[in-house]
């Protein structure tokens, strides 16, 4: 028992030892290497990471000449190839930063490459927050836009809702200026995948700093089913991780308050914290089968853990705070609010029917609907259905969203763009009815088709 116990310790240390050297490619200088997993790999040779406007159209002005292909590359924290380049990158690791502040208009203008947690210590150094937030705030706002990110509450919509003015490259090397009134063209690029140009600069509308409160309860899976809406309506966010072996739902709800901060975890508690979680996961991802017990384990005394309650500043609080971003791998799915509950109930039917590999938590949230063409919010509010999924392999993963793509798509489930992705362009046209129009801008921007890979082709026929 105990030379048991000192190998999985000495395995887990060795483990850990690796990740931290694989997390310090993602951190190191530059821009990144690998996507979140490491699955995809973005080879250095042909990553450009230009510091000026004027460089990032001479690289585009030279592809398109060069009969080369090109893709925005943001932090690589995307689940699946749509970053990926036949020949070269463009990076916008070197620009980055703060543009301009409007105070009385409570708006604040980033490069394109800002990370979001750079964008908060901006907004936060003028008493200025973003409404909404993302788990993470690892990603460029370029790629964050591109791909329709979301955080929880039905009554905000996706950060690119939340776009007041757009600066792209096009595919000819133009700057195209666009505002939220230059009704189409903006519909079209709020959520654009990187094919109508690389975004250089975003202005993006916040709100006064304010601090919130995080209470999280624990009820029945059941109980969240048939009560969603109900809580959903009862807080300004909200967002639910099921533990489906225990059947039990972790409510997360969270709210506006004038209190300061507290609850917050000293900070090597809040740092031991992150290694022990770090360890969990590492544990889960490489003995998949005993992720099953140890979630439902968590989830039993979830509830005697710190933090039930706690407020701090909106950024602390909307993010997970220790999120580890390694060692697992996500499918998300977008499906009409009102069919939540029934989308959830079928995924865990078949889950047990056919025995479909599940070993992490479900997660769900909601957003608000938008105008945007090929958001997953098109002209509906929606609940986010995220199936979490620990030891990625390839073939699990692809057997996993293909089962649970089949199921959420009777209720015209869109997946998200950043995360395991395939579809047909027949498909994505009746999820998204705008697609034809978006090709055709799409082709007015990027004649030469610069900006298209082979994942955008097969699901969009771009
Ligand atoms: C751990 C983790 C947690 C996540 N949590 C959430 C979440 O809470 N909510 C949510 O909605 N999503 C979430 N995501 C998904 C993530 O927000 C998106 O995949 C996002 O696109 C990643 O941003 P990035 O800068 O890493 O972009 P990348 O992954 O580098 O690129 C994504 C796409 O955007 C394009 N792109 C990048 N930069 C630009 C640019 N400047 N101009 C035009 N196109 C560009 C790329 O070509 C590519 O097609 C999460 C992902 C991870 C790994």
């Amino acid at each position: 028992m105990l030379s048991c116990f000192l190998w999985i310790f000495s395995f887990t240390i060795s483990f850990t030892a690796y990740s931290i050297s694989q997390m310090s490619q993602h951190a190191a200088n530059g821009p990144p290497i690998t996507n979140t997993d490491d699955a995809i790999f973005y080879d250095p040779e042909r990553v450009f990471a230009p510091s000026s406007l004027d460089d990032i159209r001479g690289l585009i002005h030279k592809a398109r000449k060069n009969g080369h292909k090109v893709r925005p590359l943001g932090s690589g924290h995307s689940w699946n190839t749509m970053a990926v380049s036949d020949d070269i990158y463009i990076s916008l690791y070197n620009y980055r930063g703060l543009v301009n502040v409007d105070t009385d208009r409570k708006q604040i203008t980033v490069r394109g490459g800002t990370r979001l947690w750079e964008l908060n210590r901006y907004a936060s150094k003028y008493g200025l927050a973003m409404t909404i937030l993302p788990s993470i705030t690892n990603q460029t706002i370029g790629g964050a836009i591109a791909t329709g990110t979301h955080g929880s509450g039905i009554k905000y919509g996706s950060l690119s809702s939340f776009v007041v003015e757009l600066e792209l490259i096009t595919g000819t090397g133009k700057i195209l200026t666009l505002k939220r009134n230059d009704t189409r063209l903006f519909d079209a690029a709020g959520v654009s995948l990187g094919l109508l140009g690389i975004i250089t600069k975003v202005t993006l509308q916040c709100e006064e700093a304010f601090n919130l409160l995080e209470v999280r309860h624990t009820y029945s899976l059941q109980h969240c089913l048939d009560q969603y809406k109900d809580i959903v309506g009862s807080s300004q966010y909200v967002k639910f991780w099921i533990e489906f072996n225990s059947k039990a739902c972790a409510v997360y709800t969270v709210n506006r308050t004038t209190e300061e901060p507290r609850n917050r975890p000293p900070q090597p508690l809040s740092d031991i914290l992150t290694v022990i979680l770090e360890l969990f996961q590492l544990f889960f991802s490489v003995f998949p089968s005993t992720a099953n017990t140890g979630m439902k384990l968590l989830f039993k005394y979830a509830d005697v853990l710190p933090n039930q309650i706690r407020t701090d500043y909106s950024f602390n609080v909307l993010p997970i705070p220790n999120y580890i971003d390694e060692y697992h791998t996500e499918a998300e799915f977008a499906v009409p609010y009102d069919d939540c509950s029934r989308a959830i109930s079928d995924v865990l039917r078949v889950k047990d029917e056919h025995n479909i590999p599940l070993n992490h938590i479900i997660e769900v949230r909601f957003v608000k609907g938008d105008s945007f063409w090929l958001s997953n919010e098109y002209q509906r509010d929606n609940c986010h259905v995220t199936l979490l999924l620990h030891n990625p392999s390839d073939y699990y993963t692809r057997l996993y969203f293909n089962t649970y793509y089949q199921i959420v798509l009777k209720y015209g489930g869109r997946p998200h763009w950043g995360k395991v992705l395939a579809m047909s362009p027949d498909e994505a046209r009746r999820l998204y009815p705008k697609l034809d129009e978006f090709i055709e801008v799409y082709r007015k921007l990027d004649p030469d088709r610069i900006f298209a890979n082979d994942l955008l082709e097969s699901i969009l026929g771009v």
